[in-house]
Formats: C-alpha cells, structure tokens, sequence
C-alpha cells in the first residue's frame, strides 16, 4: 500500500470501517510512515473529543415511529420461527426449549459455515467479528492498554467521566487472570470499557456495557482461532476473546463471575 493509498483509507480506519485485510495492510504502511502516523494521530484526537462531548440528541417519539413504519418488514430470525413451528407441533404450553435451543443452535452454526440463507448477518455475528477485529486491532497496533496498571484502584476511577457507566473492575492476579489495565473502546455502536488480563502470554479483552443481551449463562464461541465467551450478569453485558484455550477462557469467566 502507498502512501496516498493509506491516506484515503485512513478515515475508514478511524471509524473502524476497513476490512481486516485492509488494517493489517494499513497498520504495516503506518509502521513505517510519519505523515501517516501524524495524520493518524490529529484524526484520532478530533473523533476522541467528539466522541466524549455529549453529542447525542434522542430523536422524537414521532419521528422514531415514522422511521419504523418506513422500514420494510423484517421476518423473525431463523431459530425463533423454527422454535415457533415446533412449539406448535408439540401442542404450545408445556414445551421443554432447551432441546429447541440445541436444535438452533446448530442450524445457526451449519447456516452460519454454509455463508447462505442469512444475507444480512445476525447483529451477534456482526458483533463477534467486530470483537474480533477489534481484539486483534488491540495487539496489532499496540492499543491494548490506555491505562497500565495492575491495580484495580487506579484502573476503575480512570473510566471515571469517560463513560457513563461505571464497570467493574476485578482483579484475579491469584486466581491466574492478573489485571493488567484498561481502555476505552468503540463496538457495537458505542464507547465501551475495555479490562485487559492475561492468562500467562496471552491477553485477554474483557469488554462490558450496560444492557441484558444474553442470559446468566455464559455461550462460548469461537471464531478465526479467538474464544469469545458472552454473558449477562446485573445489568452489564460481558463480551471476553483471547487466543488462549477455551477451558482457561471458562476458567476466567468462571472466576470474574464468582468475585463480582
Ligand atoms: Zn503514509
């Protein structure tokens, strides 16, 4: 990639909007490029600032209901109409979803390998992949700590009036999961708290928000050699990847949850 090349992509990289291939190509150029990295650095100051001024206006209640009348009508994904059409095969009522859960699972896994059906993917597997991307954004271009500390009283007050919400912050350094920092990051269409651990060599992003997307329990995936694991627990979303194992990864999940 030339340098113009990089110039034009470097807003798409900014927003996160640039394939993989595109950002490693991107970084490797921006590796070796002062213009760039000056530019780089400049772009990303402005959109920091614009991210934290309190920009958002909540549109009218009137114009969110034009907006949804004017959208076409979406069909219910795939699992939950499959978990309709045997609901009313056995009857409805006393149906037993965890066997239906299984079954859905692993047609979204088949549908989801297979590349068809799903033209437009799931807001999960668009999320994992922005996981991805981003976990692997983190290590490449040495992002994975806006603050460096193994102590979680100068980690959790660092978020402090950069978000508002305040994650919590848990150390397992005893249990083999040592805190090592935290930054700010942007998924999933908003500001996000990222705690780094590792697991001896290997990092581990845990990314929390507000909201109730998933259930206590944590689902695992895996997704381009990375382990994701995903859960809900009192109010906050819980997303963490590492390239470590999956059973050190259920280990770390493990621990955090008992020491909330
Ligand atoms: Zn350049």
């Amino acid at each position: 990639m030339d340098h113009d090349q990089a110039f034009e992509l470097l807003p798409g990289y900014l927003d996160q909007e640039l394939s993989l291939s595109e950002t490693l190509e991107f970084e490797r150029h921006l590796a070796g490029c002062k213009h760039c990295q000056q530019a780089y650095e400049q772009h990303r100051r402005v959109s920091a600032q614009l991210r934290q001024a309190d920009l958002r206006v909540e549109a009218p209640p009137e114009l969110v209901k034009r907006i949804k009348a004017a959208l076409p009508g979406r069909r219910p994904p795939l699992w939950q109409r499959l978990g309709e059409r045997l609901g009313r095969w056995s009857g409805g009522g006393s149906l037993n979803w965890a066997p239906v859960g299984a079954i859905a699972m692993s047609l979204v896994a088949l549908t989801w390998s297979a590349g068809l059906y799903l033209s437009v993917p799931s807001s999960e597997t668009r999320l994992t992949q922005e996981l991805v991307d981003n976990h692997i954004r983190s290590l490449q271009f040495d992002h994975l700590s806006d603050v460096v500390s193994t102590d979680r009283h100068t980690v959790k007050p660092w978020f402090e009036g950069k978000l508002d919400y305040a994650p919590p912050v848990i150390d397992l350094a005893p249990q083999g999961y040592p805190l090592v920092g935290g930054r700010l990051d942007y998924l999933n269409g908003r500001p996000v708290a990222v705690m780094v651990y590792r697991y001896k060599l290997h990092p581990i992003n845990l990314y929390v928000w507000p909201g109730k997307d998933a259930g206590g329990t944590p689902r695992l995936y895996g997704k381009q050699g990375y382990h994701l694991g995903h859960w809900s627990d009192a109010g906050m979303n819980y997303w963490a990847i590492t390239d470590a194992g999956e059973t050190e990864l259920n280990g770390f999940i493990t621990n955090l949850r008992s020491h909330s």
